[in-house]
């Protein structure tokens, strides 16, 4: 079956605008999503409209600010001090790339933890083995889709293909905050199909199309690809191969329509956990 990340984005909007309507009524004030973008870069301008889109669509307040890309890091730092200490500004997205002349991790250590809707203050300090701290969108996203097939993790043994910083660390530490028995595969690991056959939950997060391949999924399994990769033919794909491991595996999203739709849903539903945490520490 395949998992419709657009059609369950689509239904998370819908409740989270209406949980925004009613979060208005009861604290005086919509939680708010300030974008910060340096730069020119055309596919950040596209990221940060969709996510904008987004954040309208559901109601948040809040503001893309955009900023030339000679602004100085002293000039950025400033910025977001002063956004950490707006109680209007409930998380604070900093659009990477950054131009070069400004220190990312610098930049990102500079947004308060608790407004950090990317989740990047947890993602480097590790903080996503803990349970209950803003997890990445990405991670967050994989997990939500294997939820919404109803097949529960605990107890599961969750492979996750790709050990990179975005995607693959942290899924595989909220995976097992998920209570799923977790394998962690990368460039170097010998027998991918061997472990991949004994997997209940497969999430491939690679950035090379068919590394997995229809005869590595076991029977039944969930399949979360995060892939992104372009084909010969031009046509975005997976790290998946689709037709093959769709006839196998009980669950499978497809790329496009999977987890990148449930991506930016994930990042509305991170400023709405950071809202809920400042209306309640500020009462
Ligand atoms: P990354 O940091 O480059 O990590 C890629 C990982 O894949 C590395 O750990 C690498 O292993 C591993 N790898 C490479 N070849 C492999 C192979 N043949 N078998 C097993 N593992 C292999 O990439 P990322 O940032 O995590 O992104 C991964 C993919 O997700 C990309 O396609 C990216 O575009 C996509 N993505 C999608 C979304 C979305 O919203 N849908 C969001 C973020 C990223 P080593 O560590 O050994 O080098």
């Amino acid at each position: 079956m395949i998992i419709d990340g657009k059609a369950i984005a689509a239904d998370l909007y819908e409740q989270m605008r209406q949980e925004i309507d009613s979060l208005e009524v009861k604290y005086g004030r919509r939680p708010g999503l300030w974008a910060v973008i340096v730069g020119e870069d055309p596919a950040s301008q596209v990221y940060v409209r969709n996510k904008e889109n987004a954040a309208k669509k559901v109601g948040l307040a809040g503001e893309v600010l955009r900023l030339p890309a000679e602004t100085t890091q002293e000039e950025l730092l400033a910025l977001l001090d002063r956004l950490n200490a707006d109680p209007a500004v409930d998380g604070i997205l900093l659009q990477l790339p950054l131009p070069a002349h400004i220190d990312k991790d610098t930049a990102i250590a500079a947004i308060a933890p608790d407004k950090d809707v990317d989740g990047y203050a947890g993602m480097k300090q590790g903080l996503t083995a803990r349970a209950g701290c803003i997890a990445p969108c990405t991670p967050r996203a994989c997990i939500q889709l294997i939820k919404s097939t109803g097949v529960p993790i605990e107890g599961k043994h969750a492979l996750v293909v790709g050990r990179g910083e975005l995607v693959g660390k942290p899924v595989a530490a909220l995976l097992l905050n998920e209570n799923a028995t977790v394998t962690i595969a990368h460039s170097r690991t010998r027998n991918l199909k061997d472990l991949a056959l004994t997997a209940d939950i497969i999430v491939a997060a690679v950035g090379k199309a068919a590394v997995v391949t229809g005869d590595m999924v076991k029977p039944g399994a969930v399949v979360i690809d995060v892939g992104i990769n372009r084909g010969a033919d031009g046509k975005l794909v997976g790290d998946v191969e689709f037709e093959a491991a769709s006839a196998r595996a009980g669950y499978i999203t497809p790329v496009p329509g999977g987890v990148g739709p449930m991506t930016i849903a994930m990042l509305i539903r991170n400023t709405l956990d950071c809202y809920l945490l400042h209306v309640k520490c500020r009462r």
